[in-house]
């Protein structure tokens, strides 16, 4: 496995310890002081400094998902590369979308999963094009045989320093990544899902915590968590649940692209309580929890992985 693994991993990657090892959260991974970097929007995994962690090494599956088919937006690297890789190991075929210019991140993950003897389905595409959103349903549909996880985890963020320095073209597209494609992609794949499907949302702290740098941004994870409560008490009745994951400061390529200020990267995730960046395999065990039946009474919630910060 070494052997093919990709440059996504380091070496201090391929030496950690499985989740479900007993350890102290607070130095499961290292304070981490990333270096001034940018990278073109949407960035690559690939050229992280220093290597995020997506749980190649370090997730270990214990059966959970056995026979299941997720689609996972923006799969390709950091959170959702993380929960691609945790579904395949915990039994699950998956189909991933991204961006085009995303795909060395995207075959990378393809070749984890495949490496799990799963199926991985790459599905590059605009989530801003309503039409995308639908097709890409359809052909998710089609790769896997079916649909019953639905993981809408896309997302735009870039900061700016006050609403006039905010581009219009930027709030618009914000919202069609974040919201609009949402709502699109769920309503596209309702046609598809059966009793016991789950919808998963991937909000923000930023949704209770606005930054003054991300107007645009942290109101788009508000609605998320909206969405969340609205559609899970709609489709409860119908046997499909409806939650969401609320990340804390993780690092992923979305950071170095200007969805901070460059100066604030080297401090990035130092002020929680744990006192480091979270890592983004450190998200999938709460996606693989709300995927399972195991929370088959678990509905409208968002359950938040933050390293200690309050919410409400
Ligand atoms: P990431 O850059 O690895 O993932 C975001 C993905 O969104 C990209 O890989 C890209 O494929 C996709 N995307 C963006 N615009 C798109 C478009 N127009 N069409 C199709 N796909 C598009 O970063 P991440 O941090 O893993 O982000 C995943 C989710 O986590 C996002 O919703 C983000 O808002 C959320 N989140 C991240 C953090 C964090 O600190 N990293 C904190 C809270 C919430
Ligand atoms: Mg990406």
């Amino acid at each position: 496995m070494a052997d093919q693994s990709s440059a996504n991993a380091d070496d201090a990657n391929r030496e950690r310890t499985d989740q479900l090892t007993f350890q102290d959260p607070a130095t499961r991974y290292p304070v981490i002081s990333p270096p001034e970097q940018d990278q073109p929007e949407p960035g690559l995994d690939e050229k992280l400094q220093p290597k995020a962690d997506r749980g190649e090494f370090s997730y270990r599956g214990t059966g959970r998902l056995e026979g299941r088919k997720a689609l996972i937006t923006g799969g390709d690297s950091g959170i959702g590369s993380a929960v691609a890789i945790a579904f395949a190991r915990e039994g699950a075929d998956v189909a991933i979308n991204y961006l085009p210019q995303e795909e060395p991140d995207a075959h990378d993950v393809k070749r984890i999963v495949e490496e799990c003897g799963r199926t991985a389905v790459l599905l590059p595409g605009d989530l801003t094009d309503k039409a995308f959103c639908e097709s890409l349903v359809t052909d998710a549909v089609a790769g896997l045989g079916g649909l019953d996880i639905l993981v809408n985890n896309a997302g735009k963020q870039i900061a700016a320093k006050s609403l006039e320095e905010l581009p219009d073209e930027q709030l618009v597209e914000t919202y069609a990544v974040n919201v609009l494609a949402m709502f699109r992609i769920t309503k596209a794949a309702l046609r598809h899902l059966q009793p016991g499907s789950t919808i998963i949302n991937t909000t923000s702290i930023v949704a209770y915590m606005p930054p003054e740098v991300l107007v645009d941004y942290a109101s788009t994870k508000a609605a998320i968590n909206n969405f969340t409560k609205s559609m899970g008490q709609q489709l409860a009745p119908k046997g499909i649940r409806v939650n969401a994951v609320a990340p804390g400061p993780i690092w992923t390529p979305l950071q170095p692209t200007d969805g901070q200020p460059k100066e604030e990267l080297p401090k990035f995730g130092q002020s929680t309580p744990l006192g480091r960046a979270g890592q983004p395999t450190e998200l999938a065990p709460a996606y693989v929890f709300l995927a399972s039946p195991e929370s088959s009474y678990v509905i409208g919630e968002t359950l938040n992985v933050n390293g200690g910060m309050p919410t409400p």
